[in-house]
């Protein structure tokens, strides 16, 4: 019989660091991955690749709240969307723990506050080389970043200037880059944001917790296998097996302990596929809350454009500016950050509209200065994740809090048209932006309001653990996969204390 001392299912930024963490115990671990390894090829940094043939998405499709399919943006292999992710790797807020009121509702607080986690966001980012410097106004007060900050380019620099000369607080965006400048480290390319890295140097599951967990007698990993149920015993109180599709054909694989970590939705989704007698509306699902309260953040790009002025920025994700966090101007809620970011290809912005020349949109592009602007949404229970009688994953998502990110789009169009741009573009994926997905299995002290404990443990059953980012409450305005990181530390911690 396959059995194991742990099952983790799932490489993303939680599977992946909860499995570096357990791999240092005697347990005996297999990690579950429907994806392969990503090859290190030519294409990791070919534009063309990359957002026209989406070489590396996700094949399957999901429906929306109306029924129709769309591609997510989402991607899997080892290291989940962490190998494809920009690394801008931020601790929450002090704030962010706490209930706060926003123009749309209150975003409600955490069952752990700030300095729960502090020690776990310490070894986070030690785990996944972050850089970083003092300088943003609203970070809470912490140790010193382990790696010091990128510089910023010229011409960032010079941006950083003018953005103090408007009374702004630009700081440098923390950054999870290996060896940066090192023989073979991080070469600060303009291929990072949404590609993989060819160089293995960007901090990111797959190369700082997968591969070293690998590297333990106790771990073993199967990829291209898709966990598609959930056992329970017959009490239903305890999970005691995962089927498995391998390569083809059903395995049955029994441990004591299951750590899920398939992603916000692939994770509410498989316990909706899981249900039993016991568990008559999928498992862990007392509260009725598995799936809902999906979040995904509001995220709006922009580009500044000058035609006399070429942009010969490299590696342009350096700059942060988070002024508009806590309160906007002229209003006391929240708006969210602003981030510079990677350079956009000619064949990225082509996707927009695609009959536009290639040569024009290089023009164009080299002339630009990008930006990401990205506010909270707010946890509602009728967005979730649902699964229909095909099997398929729908998502019913009405994104809300949208008139603060139009103050912020509205905010920072005035501070990039100060700065000299002629036009400013935008650009949004609007509600089919999957990438920060988050909230559909929520934890919390109450297992009426909630579906996982503090500790993740599901409150319904007592050898099953969440990990990926379905635990968020509130989506903050930050990146999220710092956050997940330590999480995914602090149980893993608890799971050695506890469990083994
Ligand atoms: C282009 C892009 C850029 C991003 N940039 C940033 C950034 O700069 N900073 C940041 O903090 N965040 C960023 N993100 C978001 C970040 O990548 C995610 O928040 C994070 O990876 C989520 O971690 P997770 O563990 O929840 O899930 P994932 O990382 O998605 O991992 C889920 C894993 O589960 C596997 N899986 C799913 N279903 C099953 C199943 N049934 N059986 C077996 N395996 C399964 C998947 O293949 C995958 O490996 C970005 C995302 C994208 C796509
Ligand atoms: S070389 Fe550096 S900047 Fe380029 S993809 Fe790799 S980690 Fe990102």
């Amino acid at each position: 019989m396959n059995r194991y001392d742990i099952i983790i299912i799932g490489t993303g930024a939680g599977g992946g660091t909860i499995a570096q963490a357990l791999s240092q115990t005697s347990a005996r671990i297999l990690i579950v991955e429907r994806g392969d390894f990503v090859p290190q090829e030519e294409e990791n940094w070919e534009p063309e690749a990359v957002w026209k043939h989406l070489r590396y998405r996700a094949r399957e499709k999901w429906l929306d709240d109306r029924g129709r399919e769309f591609a997510p943006y989402t991607h899997y292999g080892v290291g989940g969307n962490t190998k494809f992710w920009g690394s801008v790797l931020y601790r929450l807020r002090r704030e962010d723990f706490q209930a706060m009121e926003h123009l749309d509702g209150v975003s409600p607080a955490w069952p752990i506050d700030y300095d729960t986690l502090a020690p776990y966001y310490d070894r986070a980012e030690r785990l996944y080389h972050v850089r970083g410097a003092d300088g943003d106004p609203t970070e809470p007060a912490r140790a010193p970043y382990p790696y010091g900050a990128v510089p910023h380019a010229p011409e960032m620099a010079a941006i950083v200037e003018q953005l103090r000369a408007q009374g702004l607080h630009p700081s440098p965006l923390p950054l999870g880059l290996l060896r940066v400048g090192e023989d073979d480290g991080c070469i600060l390319c303009n291929t990072c944001n949404s590609f993989a890295c060819k160089l293995h140097a960007k901090s990111e599951a797959d190369v700082c917790c997968v591969r070293p967990a690998l590297s333990r007698p106790n771990v073993t990993l199967w990829t291209n296998s898709t966990a598609t149920r959930l056992m329970t015993d017959p009490s239903g109180h305890r999970v005691e097996a995962a089927d498995i599709i391998r390569n083809g054909e059903m395995v049955r694989v029994h441990a004591p302990l299951i750590i899920l970590s398939c992603g916000a939705v692939n994770s509410a989704a498989l316990l909706l596929r899981s249900a039993n007698d016991k568990h008559p509306t999928g498992l862990a699902n007392s509260s009725g809350l598995v799936g809902a309260r999906y979040m995904a953040h509001l995220a709006t790009m922009m580009q500044g454009f000058h035609p006399l002025r070429k942009n010969s920025t490299v590696f342009q994700k350096t700059v942060a500016i988070n002024d508009f966090y806590l309160r906007g101007p002229k209003t006391s809620y929240p708006l969210g950050q602003i981030q510079s970011q990677g350079r956009t290809h000619g064949v990225m912005a082509q996707t927009v509209v695609p009959w536009i020349p290639l040569w024009a949109y290089e023009a164009w592009v080299s002339r630009g200065v990008d930006w990401l602007v990205m506010s909270e949404d707010l946890p509602d229970a009728s967005n979730r994740v649902t699964v229909d009688a095909q099997d398929r994953i729908q998502l019913h998502y009405r994104p809300n809090n949208l008139a603060a990110h139009r103050r912020l789009v509205a905010e920072t169009k005035r501070i990039l048209r100060r700065l000299g741009f002629w036009i400013v573009m935008t650009h949004s994926h609007g509600s089919t932006n999957t990438t920060h997905q988050c909230g559909t299995l929520c934890f919390g002290t109450d297992p009426r309001s909630s579906v996982l404990d503090p500790y993740c443990r599901a409150h319904d059953i007592e050898n099953l653990f969440v990990v990926d980012a379905s635990f968020f409450p509130s989506s903050a305005a930050v990146n999220p996969g710092l956050t997940i990181a330590a999480q995914a530390l602090r149980v893993a911690d608890y799971i050695r204390d506890t469990e083994l």
